[in-house]
């Protein structure tokens, strides 16, 4: 189960279970999101504002700039990974399943 979760430096890190999962500087395609004009909003994280837990979902919220077009904007809330057994999974959406989602680039 994910216990605990938060942003660490200053929304630099999301942390869950005192392990860090995701940092800024990573792009995120985004669909059916509000950033920006572009289908597919390439969304380089700048910092994380909100972290949450919604059931066995990890979500959070992030602020940045999509590198496609430049537009600045907060995604939504993304759902980030899932708690399985005592694992933490990150989400590694293909893209156009959900709405608001996002998946990670390698
Ligand atoms: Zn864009």
């Amino acid at each position: 189960m994910v216990t605990a979760v938060r942003t660490l430096d200053e929304g630099a890190w999301v942390n869950v279970n005192n392990t860090r999962i995701v940092g800024v500087s990573d792009i995120w395609p985004l669909v059916d999101h509000d950033v920006c004009d572009c289908d597919t909003a390439l969304f380089l994280v700048e910092v994380f504002t909100d972290i949450g837990v919604d059931g066995p979902w990890v979500e959070a919220r992030a602020a940045g700039q999509c590198i496609g077009c430049g537009e600045r904007g907060a995604t939504g809330w993304l759902r980030i990974g899932r708690a399985d057994g005592d694992e933490f999974r990150s989400i590694d959406y293909e893209g156009g399943q959900r709405p608001s989602n996002a998946r990670f680039s390698d």
